[in-house]
């Protein structure tokens, strides 16, 4: 008979961005939570934390703040005033901002690193039940009803309750449940890089279509900002590798003047641009999140935004079962949650893959449209608001800690 490891009551594969944060949020309930993940969250290779920055909407700060991780976060986040939306080479322009909206920021823009820090940070102090574990998920079985076998690298293994998959784009852990995924290539790629403009962008965001593909400008405190800019796969390489006077030249070009002349650019990196959705995002014992169940392409920013109500909602049902005695990898959970959170999947993907096409397409008489639609949003609040809402990420029920509220695990006697 083969050895069964450790029994616990939910496995998470990968500890990146989406899997510490669940592990995070599972803190307190009582669970036996272990958090699986080859490379270590302090290492330079750690995928999740790069050198990228992520908008975080008004909802994620929230459930931040609630997981009390947001005051180490706050110290370096720059808020978003404004955000500012434009085609290149055409005449409407659309603003979104805070103010008029009565709030005091759109939402915050992080370094990955700072966030990676700060959950490193967490899980270390977090009790005995939450522990990490240095590993590669290999296999799966279920070999008995009540439990998953998770095999690990080193002939270790573990039995988990639940496993969640966290393991990103290219899970392998989806591939070992059998979850079909259906992936399309934007045929586009994002450069990131940290860039400083002559003026400071003082909170503004800028999101620009070109007609190879958006570029947003996110602002960063001290001035900088943080460039995502999609441009064609066979150009990439060669324009993220320019001196950085060519660089910041293009980049002018693509961009224009409105935050004056570009001065300093920072090392850029290059990422392939693609929608993948798993065709399930539960199965046996088993549930998928982060991009590991849907991979955005990054025009709008979502896809942590997605991922985070993702692991609220289940940390709030796995706090409720817990305190219950019940299952935590019951079929009727993992049922609950997906269907919980359904709606807010199919609208932030629509809306993304919607405005990722609707400004790659070069058509003309879809371009006068777009002009229109940009106009429009300016002149009709009502479809800029709706705009403003998914990009903030409102919208249905929130889970408790969407709501800024701490999870409780109810006790019954
Ligand atoms: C250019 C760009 C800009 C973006 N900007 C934003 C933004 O502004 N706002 C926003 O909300 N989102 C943004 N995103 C999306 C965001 O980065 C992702 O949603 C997020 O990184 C997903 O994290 P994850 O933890 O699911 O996956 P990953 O970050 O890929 O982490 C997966 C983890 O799993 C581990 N792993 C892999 N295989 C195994 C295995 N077999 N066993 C165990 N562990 C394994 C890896 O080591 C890694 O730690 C952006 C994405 C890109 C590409």
């Amino acid at each position: 008979m083969t050895d069964r490891g450790e029994a616990v009551d939910v496995a998470i594969a990968g500890g990146g961005l989406v899997g510490a944060s669940l592990a995070v949020a599972l803190a307190g309930s009582g669970l036996a939570v272990r958090v699986v993940d080859p490379v270590t969250a302090e290492a330079p290779t750690q995928p999740s934390y790069d050198d990228r920055n992520t908008a975080l909407a008004p909802a994620s700060r929230r459930i931040l703040e609630a997981l009390g991780l947001w005051p180490a976060i706050a110290a370096e986040a720059a808020p978003i005033r404004s955000i500012h939306v434009s085609e290149q080479g055409a005449f409407g322009i659309t603003r979104m901002d805070a103010a008029g909206e009565g709030l005091d920021a759109l939402g915050h823009v992080v370094p990955n690193r700072v966030l990676g820090r700060v959950l490193r940070e967490r899980l270390g102090q977090l009790p005995e039940a939450v522990q990490q574990v240095t590993a590669r998920v290999e296999a799966v079985d279920w070999d008995d009803n009540d439990a998953v076998a998770v095999r690990l690298d080193g002939d270790r293994s573990l039995s988990a309750r639940l496993l969640v998959a966290a393991d990103g784009t290219h899970s392998v852990l989806r591939e070992r449940l059998g979850i079909p995924c259906d992936d399309s290539d934007y045929g586009q790629c994002g450069i990131v890089a940290n860039v400083t403009p002559a003026r400071d962008p003082q909170g503004r965001a800028y999101e620009r279509f070109t007609p190879e593909g958006p570029l947003a400008l996110l602002p960063l405190r001290g001035g900088h900002a943080s460039l995502v800019w999609t441009v064609a796969p066979e150009r990439a390489e060669a324009l993220a590798g320019l001196p950085d006077d060519a660089f910041l030249a293009a980049l002018q070009d693509a961009f224009g003047y409105r935050l004056g002349r570009f001065l300093r650019a920072g090392r850029r990196a290059v990422y392939p641009l693609r929608l993948s959705r798993s065709r399930q995002r539960i199965t046996t014992r088993g549930v998928l999140v982060g991009n590991a169940a849907r991979t955005l392409h990054p025009v709008a920013g979502q896809g942590f935004n997605l991922a985070l109500r993702d692991v609220a909602e289940l940390a709030e049902r796995l706090h409720v079962a817990a305190g219950r005695g019940d299952d935590p990898g019951s079929p009727e959970l993992l049922r609950a949650y997906a269907a919980a959170r359904r709606d807010d999947h199919r609208r932030v993907t629509a809306f993304t893959d919607g405005l990722v096409r609707l400004f790659s397409n070069r058509l003309p008489g879809l371009r006068l449209a777009r002009n229109l639609g940009l106009l429009g949003m300016e002149l009709f609040p009502a479809a800029r608001q709706q705009l403003m809402r998914q990009a903030m990420g409102r919208g249905g029920r929130p889970p408790r800690l969407a709501r800024g509220l701490p999870l409780e695990t109810p006790t019954h006697g």
